[in-house]
């Protein structure tokens, strides 16, 4: 039997995950995710992730997988529904509902930055500097992610749940697993079976860590015969999670003492919970001053609405404070700021205090007026809680670059730049390592996806070592056949 891999994203890249499996005729999508950088190269590459509806006619495509909600595994849904595909997409309860606001929120951002692109145009155009690339539409609107909707099928962990085909003779079959990563996140095992002949590939999805505020612990790897597996920190050793209250509470002090703000970019899903968390475990035991704390972001108010409703993802701490008769996510002593008014009121605040606002990457959204605002005094901090892709704001930040442009103006970085990488969804090289050991024995085959070529090398280095595996690192649009 040949099952076929096909790697559309997140081939020697982090972001835009997606890749095409076929077996006996049945075609399976693994995530279908954007891609982010450079606006240029990501408007090209998005549009070709999802299949043109003539392309999409002829794959036969029978069903989608999705592993989690962050936007660079489900962000191009909206796009494949435009272009026509009606079958189901599959994942678990808790997915489905961050999909809905995440999705809206993509999808605005991509007809804000159309608009943008094209107010542009007009404005170079009219004094008569040359005005660069053509307007382009958005990749999809609202109404297009609201159609998403419509298909998502809710799968249970570890249940398994038929795909295509048939169980016996030629189909696929999927069996989720708690991946740890993200609410909602899993890992995915597929029986690909034609002729009677089971072949099992497991799709790691993004892979967690133990210990993480809120979420369950990731499942062991379940046994499998060829592994895609995620490689974002293969080269890298995060400090144990333990660490960041004592972090966090060193750095709220420091800034609270010279009279500054602490501005987090915060992913609106996952970070944004767990920080509030964590600065009410530390108010709560007085290792912190109470001061004004902001989430500025309507999507993190809409994701922690879904957080609070999926409590058979928690953990025990959220479980603790609602124990103790309090909210885990501070309705009550955080103030969530609802209109871009109420964001632009806190400008003019003279006092401490820690302010919460997407995008996680400083790439858009309202994060980027309280950098222009705070950027250049030395009395702020600006604090990088989660990873920073190439090119991105974010990362320049974290690179130390003195200058750095916002809204297309040049501002000197005066403010302190510090990182807590402890909070980070995804396993560190040691973890990754750990994660694919029960499933080891049996594989044949591992594929690494979701990572920059470095951090790649290193992990398919120290896998060869530990496991005597064949390791490849797919390209963009890759085709292997495997079984
Ligand atoms: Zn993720």
């Amino acid at each position: 039997m040949a099952i076929r891999l096909h790697f559309w994203g997140a081939a020697q890249t982090v972001t835009g995950s997606s890749h095409h499996i076929e077996c006996a005729g049945q075609n399976v999508l693994l995530d279908c995710g954007l891609f982010q950088g450079r606006r240029q190269q990501a408007t090209e590459i998005n549009s070709h992730l999802a299949l043109t509806p003539e392309q999409l006619a002829a794959s036969g495509l029978n069903a989608v997988v999705l592993s989690h909600a962050h936007i660079d595994h489900s962000g191009v849904l909206p796009l494949l529904t435009r272009q026509g595909y009606r079958g189901p997409i599959y994942t678990t309860p808790a997915t489905i509902d961050l999909c809905v606001p995440m999705l809206k929120d993509s999808a605005h951002i991509q007809e804000s930055d159309a608009e943008f692109m094209g107010r542009r145009h007009g404005r170079r155009k009219a004094i008569g500097v040359p005005p660069g690339p053509l307007p382009v539409a958005p990749l999809y609107t609202q109404e297009d992610a609201a159609e998403v909707n419509r298909h998502f099928h809710p799968v249970k962990l570890h249940e398994p749940q038929l795909l295509a085909g048939s169980r016996r003779d030629a189909g696929f079959t999927m069996t989720s697993f708690n991946a740890g990563h993200m609410l909602g996140s899993s890992c995915v095992l597929l029986d690909a079976v034609e002729n009677g002949q089971t072949t099992r590939l497991l799709f790691s999805g993004d892979v967690g860590r133990k210990n993480l505020p809120i979420i369950r612990d990731p499942d062991p790897a379940p046994a499998a015969d060829y592994l895609i597996m995620e490689s974002t920190y293969g080269d890298r050793l995060h400090a144990p999670v333990g660490d960041v209250k004592a972090k966090l509470a060193a750095i709220v002090k420091r800034v609270t003492a010279r009279g500054g703000h602490i501005i987090v970019p915060s992913f609106a899903v996952e970070r944004t919970q767990q920080l509030v968390l964590l600065l009410h475990e530390l108010i709560d035991a007085k290792q912190i001053p109470e001061m004004p704390i902001f989430v500025d972001s309507p999507l993190a108010l809409a994701v922690t609405e879904v957080f609070e409703k999926h409590t058979e993802e928690w953990d025990e701490e959220p479980a603790a404070f609602v124990a103790k008769g309090e909210d885990p996510f501070g309705w009550k002593r955080l103030t969530y700021t609802h209109t871009v008014q109420e964001s632009k009121a806190l400008n003019d605040l003279r006092m401490p205090f820690i302010v919460l606002s997407a995008s996680g990457m400083c790439e858009a959204g309202r994060i980027l007026h309280h950098l222009k605002n705070g950027i250049e005094d030395p009395r702020n901090l600006v604090l990088i809680a989660g990873y920073q892709a190439e090119n991105t704001l974010g990362r320049k930040l974290v690179d130390k670059l003195p200058e750095v442009n916002i809204f297309g103006e040049p501002m000197r970085v005066r403010a302190e730049v510090d990182s807590i990488d402890s909070l980070s969804g995804h396993a560190d090289q040691q973890e990754l390592l750990d994660w694919m050991a029960p499933a080891a024995p049996t594989l044949k085959k591992v594929f690494l996806v979701h990572g920059e070529p470095a951090a790649q090398q290193a992990l398919k280095a120290k896998i060869e070592a530990r496991y005597k595996l064949e390791v490849l690192c797919p390209k963009r649009g890759d085709r292997f056949e495997v079984g």
